[in-house]
């Protein structure tokens, strides 16, 4: 088991908190996400390997890198994740609210052909959020909501402009 230590002072990088964060490999900075997630969302056979408990996810969309942990040394590359991760290079499909499979396709669809100005509209008529389990279901474990906000607003910016 690993002692409740901050995770720190094993090496020579350590205590650099600019250096703690980045991408083993492409460098870029990565957002935190909790083991819990991590642990959903990789593949059955990498489930084990998931230790310690400062995982991070790469967000920049051209590495293959989805969750590292740099105090364990372990990364997960895209094909050890069981979803598109919606901002990397070629995710298909894209989704917006991972907990009810409602691709950012149907959000943009429902604002272009139904009009949907709002997150409860597009709940609505796409039926996102219905089984909120976003710490679990969303690569981020963060609440879909933010996402599908995102996604409208780039929506109705495009109507606005044809
Ligand atoms: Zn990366």
């Amino acid at each position: 088991m690993n002692t409740n230590s901050p995770g720190c002072c094993l090496g020579e990088s350590c205590c650099s908190t600019e250096q703690n964060d980045k991408c083993p490999v492409c460098g870029f900075t990565g957002q935190g996400v909790k083991k819990i997630t991590v642990e959903h969302l990789v593949t059955d056979d990498n489930r084990t390997m998931v230790n310690g408990t400062d995982y991070k996810i790469c967000m920049n969309e051209n590495c293959d890198v989805v969750y590292y942990s740099l105090e364990m040394d372990t990364k997960f590359l895209k094909d050890r994740v069981r979803v598109p991760i919606w901002f990397k290079k070629n995710a298909n499909p894209k989704y917006a609210c991972y907990c009810s499979k409602v691709t950012e396709e149907q959000v943009i669809n429902a604002v272009v052909k139904h009009g949907a100005k709002t997150v409860s509209d597009v709940n609505q008529i796409t039926g996102a959020m219905k089984n909120s389990n976003c710490r679990e279901n969303n690569p981020m474990g963060v609440c879909c909501h933010k996402i599908i906000q995102e996604v409208i607003n780039k929506a109705i910016s495009c109507t606005e402009m044809t």
